[in-house]
């Protein structure tokens, strides 16, 4: 049998304003933090201190990515250029971003391609 086709991809990241990059818990794994050291040529340890900080409840533990401040969407990622709208550290970048959006589709690209349409504004961006 001939390989599934892989489905097409139906958002387009460089006409998004960078919505999953201001997700609060962005985790970092030791991979991703090894990767960002070496990236920037510091220890391990002063990445982590850095770039990172810890994300404790009930139910989990995580090494998440520090944030900066954002117009649009209150905070976003701290690698995230708030003025170009892009990722400073793509190459570098954890795996969860990676594989994000898991898929051919991405359901805030979606939201906006309705909205733009709808107010008959192709640069239109909602507000937070
Ligand atoms: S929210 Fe979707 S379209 Fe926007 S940057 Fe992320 S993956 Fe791309
Ligand atoms: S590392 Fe890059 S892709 Fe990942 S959340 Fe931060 S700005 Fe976005």
């Amino acid at each position: 049998m001939p390989a599934a086709k892989p489905a097409k991809i139906t958002y387009d990241c460089s006409k998004c304003p960078g919505y999953c990059c201001s997700y609060p818990r962005i985790e970092v794994k030791d991979r991703d933090l090894a990767r960002l050291a070496k990236h920037f040529g510091l220890s391990v340890a002063e990445a982590e201190k850095r770039f990172t900080r810890r994300y404790r409840d009930a139910d989990s533990d995580e090494r998440i990515l520090r944030h900066h401040k954002d117009e649009i969407y209150g905070s976003i990622c701290r690698f995230f250029d708030t003025d170009a709208r892009r990722c400073t550290v793509y190459a570098a970048r954890p795996a969860v971003c990676r594989q994000y959006p898991n898929g051919s589709k991405c359901g805030y690209y979606d939201f906006l391609r309705f909205e733009r349409k709808h107010q008959d504004d192709p640069d239109f961006i909602p507000s937070a």
